[in-house]
């Protein structure tokens, strides 16, 4: 079995962004994306389990994030996937991305990533971008796995809310992320 660890992005004490329009959080909107990428892998039967971290707020970010990728690791995860979702306070700001370690298995998982997040949700393709300083970084270069950081879609966008504001919508998105997985690794 190849183990995929899904991270959601934030944590309990502090959710992140917030979609304009049902309220809910990065953190929480993520569980439910996370616990959809787990049954996806499960009923595609294609060899991916796919188990869910959750951050916890221990005080410094780095050590929080230090913390959720060493059980990632304990996991023995193959590949780890970090969910979040962008915000901006221009309605505008539009499409998706996906953040890499600019390692070359990373690159490659970043790629297949945005072909099928693109592929689901139609949005704009803002491209991968290597990461390694500042916010993200860590959860790229933390664990021992590849490890891609995911931005679907913005919730201050309409059009991004517009894509994933229903059950099927959302279920392709987690069915994205399990195919990407196989796409680069399998
Ligand atoms: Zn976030």
């Amino acid at each position: 079995m190849f183990k995929l660890a899904i991270v959601v992005g934030h944590n309990e004490a502090s959710q992140g962004a917030i979609r304009q329009d049902t309220g809910q959080t990065e953190w929480s909107w993520n569980i439910g994306l996370a616990r959809m990428i787990e049954e996806a892998a499960h009923r595609a039967s294609i060899g991916i389990e796919a188990k869910t971290f959750l951050r916890k707020p221990v005080g410094s970010y780095i050590r929080e994030i230090r913390d959720v990728y060493r059980r990632t690791d304990e996991y023995g995860a193959d590949a780890t996937c970090e969910l979040h979702f962008n915000s901006h306070h221009n309605p505008n700001a539009t499409g998706t991305e996906t953040l890499t370690s600019g390692s070359k298995a990373s690159v490659r998982y970043a790629e297949f990533a945005q072909d099928r997040m693109l592929e689901a949700l139609g949005l704009r393709d803002r491209g991968e971008k290597i990461v390694r300083t500042g916010r993200g970084s860590h959860s790229l270069i933390s664990g021992r796995a590849p490890a891609i950081l995911i931005e679907p879609f913005f919730g201050s966008s309409p059009n991004g809310l517009k894509v994933t504001d229903e059950e099927h919508e959302k279920r392709a998105l987690a069915q994205a992320i399990v195919l990407a997985t196989q796409d680069a690794f399998l």
